[in-house]
């Protein structure tokens, strides 16, 4: 048996992982106590290798989202309504549950369900502010943005939505961000979406787990009390998001306070294993993975040993993209999921190599 050693809850990345439920009798990895990961003998058997020593700051089994949620994100949720930018990833094999993981079902509600109620939840307990929170849908396919809640013609369109930014802001146009006031305001967004995304594709099962998808929520917020109605209390419109979150000045000069929340189910992280595999869609999922493992794995290593190596955000659409939500004070949550059966072995050793690696 392996333990995992207990990291501080204030690390830049939290990293976990999460095995799936199997029926199968050969599994080989269960999660025993909180933070350990059980190998059995079967991964010996399959490997031949010496057991390999993981770290990690849990391992969750079973199908409890709650917990999953709690562990994993709420505290990067409570951040992020506070002011600082803060992401979540699902990384893991196809089916090994990271939609699951995100979405949920009707009776295990995922990551974004629960996350959206905790914002109308802090919003609630937080009268002395005014919050204004918009939301928007996207999804990385072959090295491109797609709208998810753009209108079919600039949805289905390649290369649409442009990275634009100075230095480390960054600003997404054109992106629809939907001004939400309810709970169920975003669960229509997020319907729409999902919808969109389904149909953008006639092999959605294929497209599914060769893209990305981004589901952002911009908070932006100020002390409640102004007089002025001229004040509608927004920094500027569209201002670009800032390293780590940002305290900004609207044009009444009041103070607005501005971070995003991103929480993003990865594309599948298998290997290319057949022709058809090996064509551009799987070499571009392969860098974008391999450049997301560098980028948190070197702001993770720079936060912890108080460097500054240079990180590479500019080697993927999604690490640019993301450049504000993952530097500076931004918070950071990586949860691998796997598949404990024989036949997912290589993948799933790789994905706990990815885990360890970004930690
Ligand atoms: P992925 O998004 O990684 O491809 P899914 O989330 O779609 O994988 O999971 C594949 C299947 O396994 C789905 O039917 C899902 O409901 C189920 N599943 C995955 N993880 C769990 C879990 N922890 N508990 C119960 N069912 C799960
Ligand atoms: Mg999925």
């Amino acid at each position: 048996e392996l333990r995992s050693l207990q990291y501080g809850r204030e690390d830049k990345v939290h990293v976990s992982i999460r095995v799936r439920p199997t029926d199968e009798t050969q599994a080989w990895a269960v999660a025993s106590a909180e933070s350990s990961l059980k190998l059995l003998p079967q991964y010996h058997k399959s490997t031949g290798a010496p057991l390999p020593q993981y770290h990690y700051d849990e391992v969750l089994a079973g199908s409890d989202n709650k917990v999953v949620y709690n562990a994993t994100a709420r505290g990067h949720v409570e951040a992020a309504m506070n002011g600082f930018n803060a992401v979540v990833f699902a990384y893991g094999q196809t089916a090994s549950g990271k939609t699951f993981t995100l979405s949920g079902s009707e009776e295990q509600p995922g990551i974004i369900p629960r996350a959206m109620k905790d914002v109308f939840g802090h919003i609630r307990r937080t009268p002395s502010r005014e919050y204004l929170l918009r939301c928007s849908y996207l999804e990385i396919y072959n090295e491109s943005i797609f709208d998810l809640l753009a209108p079919p013609s600039a949805r289905l369109a390649a290369n649409t939505v442009q990275i634009q930014g100075i230095g480390e802001t960054v600003v997404l146009s054109p992106l629809r961000e939907e001004v939400v006031t309810s709970l169920k305001g975003v669960h229509d967004v997020v319907e729409r979406g999902y919808a969109n995304r389904r149909t953008a594709s006639t092999d959605w099962n294929e497209r599914s787990s060769r893209s990305h998808s981004v589901f952002r929520l911009v908070i932006e917020s100020r002390e409640r009390g102004s007089q002025d109605p001229s004040d509608d209390g927004r920094a500027t419109p569209f201002a670009p998001h800032m390293p780590g979150g940002a305290r900004l000045q609207n044009k009444n000069g009041r103070s607005v306070q501005m971070s995003v929340l991103s929480l993003i189910d990865l594309a599948g992280s298998e290997k290319a294993s057949s022709d058809k595999d090996r064509t551009r869609e799987g070499r571009y999922i392969n860098t974008s993975l391999l450049t997301l493992g560098s980028v948190i794995g070197t702001l993770a290593e720079n936060s912890a040993k108080g460097k500054n190596d240079h990180v590479p955000f500019r080697n993927s659409k999604l690490t640019r993209m993301l450049q504000p939500s993952l530097s500076g004070n931004a918070r950071i949550s990586v949860i691998c999921t796997i598949n404990p059966v024989p036949s997912a072995l290589a993948e799933t050793t790789s994905s706990l190599l990815f885990a360890q690696r970004v930690k």
